[in-house]
């Protein structure tokens, strides 16, 4: 935001707190609080942390996902994966999720976690997810409880580099009334393109499952291309690279190829990571990022926050980091809300009702 923006435009760190948010891409692991890793480590003799100074740890995480490449960035999940191996600290990290987010003034999220990661110390696979499960229920009555309504779905995640997709999808499937609401790959991009798992993907097609797939993060336009034509993507998760797809000519005009496009007539929601996109290395820098001209050129973005540890972030600090470089404002802020309302994996009717009944109002509110 330039210091010439009249004052009334400002928004207060209040107002962007108390307006409802969206979050469709947030990972479980990558959202601890320090404490809780601390405790966790010590309830189960993990002896790997580097600190057990809850603020030194917290800026730790920080510092080592700021390292500018995503390989590095995915070692901390290292740390918190490690304490998540048993049933309690499971319901634990997924009620504070829960938690957490409601007070930031998220009323939807869509959290997502690989179930395949946790079972090191001999949990299966349906007792990670159902104590997942158990945790956001708790969460979300907590968070009732303290005055902030939300509700939480779902997202079981298959690993690039493993090839356990087509298992985890059958168990997205298996658990989808029971609040998981679809499927995701995540992992390194480089090297494990999306079509390595198409059986997972004809899977969830065959079962009118739904799912988001991570492309064009790290890696560029043949990844996106391969989660929206080969593989049946819904949404793109990250999907910034898209915009290399967008040529900006001499004369100011913009001219968009014919992938970029599809994605934007198709209304394909882009789950951007403002925050995490810096720290990887796929953006330089909030006010360069390529969610400025992707608003512009009205793709269907939305904000998401990815490791709200790692990043130090919440959807309010990515709200207002967005206010300060590009002057949104709180009309700007409910667009990115209901763009991602209307991409939510649940039923139509239940989206309509946040957007209607929550949603618009709230914003009514504070305008
Ligand atoms: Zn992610």
């Amino acid at each position: 935001m330039s210091p010439e923006t009249p004052a009334e435009q400002r928004l207060s760190a209040e107002t962007i707190l108390r307006a409802p948010k969206v979050l469709l891409h947030d990972h479980l692991d990558g959202g601890l609080r320090p404490g809780t890793v601390i405790d966790l480590a010590e309830a189960i003799g993990y002896k790997a942390l580097p600190t057990t100074d809850p603020e030194a740890l917290g800026r730790w995480f920080r510092d080592a996902a700021d390292s500018g490449s995503l390989e590095s960035y995915l070692e901390t999940f290292a740390h918190t994966c490690g304490v998540m191996q048993t049933e309690e600290a499971l319901v634990r990290v997924a009620a504070e999720c829960a938690e957490d987010l409601a007070k930031d003034g998220v009323v939807y999220a869509e959290v997502r976690y690989a179930p395949e990661l946790f079972v090191e110390r001999g949990l299966s696979l349906e007792k990670v997810i159902e104590a997942v499960q158990v945790g956001f229920a708790q969460g979300e009555r907590r968070a009732a409880v303290g005055g902030h309504r939300i509700r939480i779905g779902t997202l079981l995640c298959g690993m690039r580099q493993h090839a356990r997709s087509l298992e985890i999808a059958t168990l997205a499937v298996r658990y989808r009334d029971e609040g998981v609401v679809g499927f995701d790959i995540a992992g390194p991009e480089d090297g494990f393109p999306p079509t390595r798992n198409l059986d997972a993907f004809e899977y969830l097609r065959t079962n009118n499952a739904h799912f988001t797939i991570h492309a064009g993060e790290a890696f560029g336009l043949a990844s996106i291309w391969e989660a929206i034509q080969h593989c049946g993507a819904e949404r793109l998760g990250h999907g910034v690279r898209i915009i290399d797809d967008i040529e900006t000519g001499a004369d100011g005009k913009v001219h968009l190829g014919r992938l970029a496009r599809y994605v934007r007539d198709t209304r394909i929601p882009l789950e951007i990571c403002p925050s995490s996109n810096v720290q990887t290395g796929a953006a330089t820098s909030i006010a360069e990022h390529p969610i400025g001209l992707l608003t512009r050129l009205k793709f269907r973005v939305t904000v998401n926050t990815d490791n709200r540890l790692m990043s130090g972030c919440s959807m309010s600090s990515e709200f207002a980091a967005l206010h300060e470089a590009f002057g949104y404002g709180l009309a700007d802020l409910q667009w990115f809300t209901i763009n991602a309302m209307k991409s939510a994996f649940i039923d139509f009717d239940q989206r309509l009702e946040l957007i209607n009944t929550v949603i618009k109002p709230g914003y009514a509110a504070l305008a």
